[in-house]
């Protein structure tokens, strides 16, 4: 936003520039115009004017000089000057004389040749004239101030004449470097424009370029601001060329400077991308192998190390959300705790590993016995609990003999020998009061029954 009113600005000041520059040419040229129709027109009826009787048109000579000797310049006289011409051209009619010889001069027109070059001398004065007339000018200059008007009349009358002529050159001369200026200006004006649209280019550009686009603003204003001193300076076309050559020319290496820190920085600004990309990607990467980590662990922690299938721990807060479940909905729940019978027999005959081998079976028979929408756990030593959502004590009892059959039919080998393992196990369904400790007494105190009743069995509450 900044930058765009930055170039806006500079395109503003260009073409302002340029305007003041072509309005410069026109006043000068106008100033011009005045000063050499009134030269010529003092030059040409100069023989008129010094004879003249008519004192109007004296005084108007002499106020002019006054002024113009107070300071005042000739477009401010314009109104007095176009007076003195029309007086002029009136008078001619009526008072056409040659001019006379130095012996032919009355005193009263010694005064006038004095009013009328020093009047000339004022308005040659007021006017800048290109250099190379200027020697000629201030010959004419010397002439015209040698107070002895008589003696050199005639010295005087010619000088003026030759500069009357000399005045439609420089006339003519300044109407063709005006030209030529106005075509600089057209073309420095279109440099300008494309500089601009450089920076413009350049402005789109990225990141951090704020300050630099700052920094190149302020060069091209400080190089633009040199070349505005250069044109109001500089009156000769080729010293302004040379000095706006210079300038441009420092503003292109700015310019050239700049793109090629913005070309550097946008380098960085891909490289630092490409090793942002790179770390994040690894960050993805560990943060992946993390994520598994953390599953995997709670996987452990909820997973009986002997066994394979869900501990004590996943038992809990499994029962803890079916307690919350039946509270809301009010559906049939029940809960089966089995024990191995004699295991302690399993250990002391064959060794403890083939006890642990043992409660890896059983825990397959068991997973395999059941419905995928129950819950089975080791509850801790050899004892399992499943919880069977949706079913009633009755449907819970036969589940649960249907399961005992089943490791009670299982062959489990040992050293070649079929070993019968069979369990007991309780039954109780959740009720309103319950809470996980109630309902686990429940089946745990059937399963001391079916303990009691001879085992392979399974008891309700
Ligand atoms: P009952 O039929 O009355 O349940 O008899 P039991 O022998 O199974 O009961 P008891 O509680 O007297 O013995 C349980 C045995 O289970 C004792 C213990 O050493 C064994 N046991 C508990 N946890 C493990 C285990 O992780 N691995 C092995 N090998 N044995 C275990
Ligand atoms: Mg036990
Ligand atoms: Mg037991």
């Amino acid at each position: 936003m900044k930058e765009a009113r930055n170039q806006s600005n500079s395109e503003d000041r260009w073409r302002k520039k340029f305007l003041d520059s072509q309005a410069e040419l026109n006043l000068k040229e106008k100033e011009w115009f005045e000063t050499e129709k009134l030269l010529r027109l003092l030059i040409s009826r100069l023989s008129m004017i010094v004879s003249t009787q008519d004192s109007a048109l004296i005084n108007m000579l002499h106020d002019l000089r006054k002024s113009l000797r107070e300071g005042a310049d000739i477009l401010s006289n314009h109104k007095r000057v176009k007076t003195i011409s029309e007086r002029i051209i009136q008078l001619e009619g009526t008072e056409q004389k040659a001019i006379k010889s130095n012996s032919e001069l009355e005193e009263h027109e010694y005064l006038q040749i004095r009013i009328v070059s020093e009047l000339i001398i004022e308005l040659l004065e007021k006017v800048e004239f290109p250099v190379e007339f200027t020697t000629r000018v201030d010959d004419v200059k010397a002439i015209l101030s040698r107070n002895n008007g008589l003696a050199e009349l005639k010295t005087t009358t010619e000088a003026i004449i030759a500069l009357g002529d000399m005045l439609q050159s420089i006339f003519t001369t300044m109407q063709q470097d005006k030209a030529k200026l106005e075509m600089y200006l057209q073309h420095l004006n279109g440099e300008l424009a494309s500089l601009d649209e450089g920076l413009k280019a350049s402005s789109m550009l990225q990141t951090d370029k704020a300050h630099a686009d700052e920094s190149i603003n302020m060069r091209v204003e400080s190089e633009v601001l040199e070349m505005e001193n250069s044109i109001t300076m500089l009156v000769d076309i080729d010293g302004l060329k040379s000095a706006v050559k210079e300038r441009l020319d420092a503003i292109r290496i700015h310019m050239e400077n700049f793109k090629h820190q913005e070309q550097e920085r946008n380098q960085q600004a891909v490289k630092l991308n490409a090793q942002l990309a790179k770390q994040l990607q690894r960050m993805e990467h560990e943060c992946n192998v993390l994520k598994k980590q953390v599953i995997e662990k709670h996987k452990q922690t909820l997973s009986d190390a002997l066994t394979g299938i869900r501990n004590r721990m996943a038992y809990d807060e499994c029962i803890m959300g079916e307690i919350e479940r039946f509270r809301r909905y009010g559906r049939p729940m029940s809960l089966i705790v089995f024990d191995l019978d004699n295991f302690k027999w399993v250990n002391d005959t064959y060794g403890h590993s083939v006890g642990d081998k043992t409660l890896q079976f059983i825990a397959g028979v068991l997973a395999k016995s059941i419905r995928s929408v129950d819950f089975l756990a080791r509850y801790g030593g050899e004892e399992f609990v499943i919880i069977l959502p949706e079913l009633a004590l009755t449907e819970a009892k036969q589940a649960a003999d249907k399961i005992c059959n089943a490791v009670a039919r299982s062959e489990f080998k040992i050293n070649g020998n079929n070993i019968c393992i069979t369990l007991s196990g309780g039954v109780a369904q959740i009720r309103k009061t319950d809470n996980s400790d109630s309902i686990f007494e429940r089946a745990d105190a059937a399963l001391y029954l079916a303990k009691e009743s001879g085992r392979n069995r399974c008891e309700t509450e």
